[in-house]
């Protein structure tokens, strides 16, 4: 049992991880720890999380909220002055052939429109966005979502965007035309909603606004003067099998959550102390 403390240790920082992400309930199923007592568990930590199981244990959290008043980019009065693209021109968008691939919708972004502490950018639309013609409602989103609450904030007082607006057929990644035929629209949300800061979803989204640049994941970057940063694409860490791969999640998330924590300390912000 030499290693039961490191193995421990790892455990709670797991958890630790997920609380900071702002999972209020986990989960454990015991049984899942019984291997550490048998000694046999090469566990550096991270991710099992059971669905069920007969003995569970709750831990409850609570997140916080930095105070801010939302507003959603529909509802701001002069969006059309202000220069953002507006639903009617996105919708007769035929800038690129995915106009032609079958698309429901145009999905412009959703959130806070009038300079939010944070623009969220990823890549494309899926299916789900497709269909509801929101940004980053799939399962992806709710990762989003997570690391949004994490934050302190809620998806209303952030604004999120993708470099493209359509759904490429299949979720296959946009081509550099159809995201060079999208820009416009990004550069114009952009120099409309005025964000304090930006981060971008991954690879799509760091070459789509910086095109032909070579950019860094935790690395700071300015766009017409304002911060940017980039992590990986939530589809990335959900892709993760916490069964088979839980250092690898932990890791990715743990890279992610240490990313964010810079964005936020970029603008003052600092998380409230939690009350357990
Ligand atoms: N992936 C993205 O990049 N954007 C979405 O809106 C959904 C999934």
């Amino acid at each position: 049992m030499e290693r039961l403390p490191e193995i421990l240790n790892a455990f709670e920082q797991a958890l630790e991880l997920e609380r900071e992400l702002g999972t209020r309930t986990v989960e454990c199923d015991r049984a899942l720890l019984a291997p550490v007592s048998a000694k046999s568990l090469e566990m550096a930590g991270g991710g099992q999380w059971s669905q069920g199981g007969q003995d569970t244990q709750d831990i409850q959290e609570k997140s916080r909220v930095v105070s801010q008043e939302p507003r959603a980019a529909s509802q701001e009065p002069q969006a059309e002055s202000r220069g953002l693209p507006t639903a009617g021109e996105l919708a007769a968008c035929a800038n690129c052939q995915l106009a032609r691939l079958g698309r429901q919708h145009v999905v412009p972004g959703q959130g806070n429109a009038s300079s939010p502490d944070f623009m969220f950018i990823g890549e494309a639309p899926g299916a789900d966005e497709d269909r509801q013609g929101l940004a980053f409602v799939g399962a992806a989103g709710q990762f989003l979502t997570r690391m949004i609450q994490a934050m302190g904030y809620t998806r209303e007082q952030v604004f999120i965007a993708n470099v493209c607006k359509c759904r490429p057929p299949n979720n296959r990644t946009p081509s550099p035309q159809e995201m060079e035929a999208c820009l416009p629209y990004l550069r114009r949300q952009i120099a409309a909603i005025r964000p304090k800061c930006i981060v971008l979803l991954g690879r799509t989204a760091m070459s789509g606004l910086f095109p032909g640049q070579r950019i860094r994941r935790g690395t700071w970057y300015e766009y017409d003067g304002i911060p940017v940063i980039a992590t990986f694409h939530p589809s990335y860490i959900i892709r993760f099998d916490p069964a088979t791969d839980p250092v690898g999640l932990r890791a990715a998330k743990t890279e992610v959550w240490n990313t964010l924590k810079l964005a936020l300390a970029r603008l003052g912000k600092r998380k409230e102390e939690r009350k357990t």
